[in-house]
C-alpha cells in the first residue's frame, strides 16, 4: 500500500481485516529526514522496533543504516550487529513490551515499490519469524507498506 507518511495509518489486509497502524513523532522525524534525501543519497535501512497491541501495531522507533551495513544508491543489506544490540537493550529496558515489527529500507523513488530481492527477504524473514510483521520502503513522495497479520 502506497500511502504519505502520517502518524496513523488504516491498513487492510489480505483478509479484508482493517489494522491501526501508529507512528510514534520520533519514527515520523527519522522517516522524514531519509523521505528528504532518498532521492541523492546511498539507500537507507534498519529495524522497525515497537508495540503489538491486539489487531494493532505502534512504531515506536527505527534504528537507520550503521557502518558496517551494505548502502549502495540502489541497495541496502543490513549486516551491522549494533540493530540487534539497539533491539536487545530496548526490549531489556522495556521489559519485553517494545519488540522486533520488521524491517525498512529507502529507495531514490517518488513512490517506492518492492524489488524481486525485497519480496525475497521479506517472504524469509516471514518464515522465520511470523507474524506480525511490517516492511516499509521510504520514498522521496509516499512510502510503500506492507504489513502481515
Ligand atoms: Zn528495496
Amino acid at each position: 500500500m502506497q500511502s504519505i507518511l502520517s502518524p496513523q495509518l488504516q491498513y487492510l489486509d489480505e483478509r479484508g481485516n482493517t489494522h491501526q497502524i501508529f507512528f510514534s513523532k520520533k519514527a515520523i522525524d527519522e522517516f522524514e529526514s531519509i523521505q528528504k534525501n532518498a532521492m541523492t543519497s546511498d539507500e537507507n535501512g534498519g529495524i522497525i522496533l515497537g508495540i503489538i497491541g491486539g489487531e494493532s501495531l505502534y512504531v515506536e522507533s527505527v534504528t537507520s543504516a550503521c557502518v558496517k551495513d551494505e548502502r549502495t544508491r540502489y541497495a541496502f543489506l543490513r549486516q551491522d550487529e549494533k540493530h540487534l544490540d539497539v533491539w536487545n537493550s530496548i526490549n531489556k529496558n522495556t521489559k519485553g513490551r517494545i519488540g522486533y515489527l520488521g524491517e525498512w529500507h529507502s529507495h531514490p523513488e517518488k513512490n517506492p515499490t518492492p524489488s524481486k530481492i525485497d519480496q525475497e527477504e521479506w517472504k524469509k524473514i516471514k518464515n522465520e519469524l511470523g507474524e506480525p510483521l511490517l516492511f516499509i520502503i521510504i520514498g522521496a513522495e509516499t512510502m510503500y507498506l506492507e504489513g502481515y497479520f
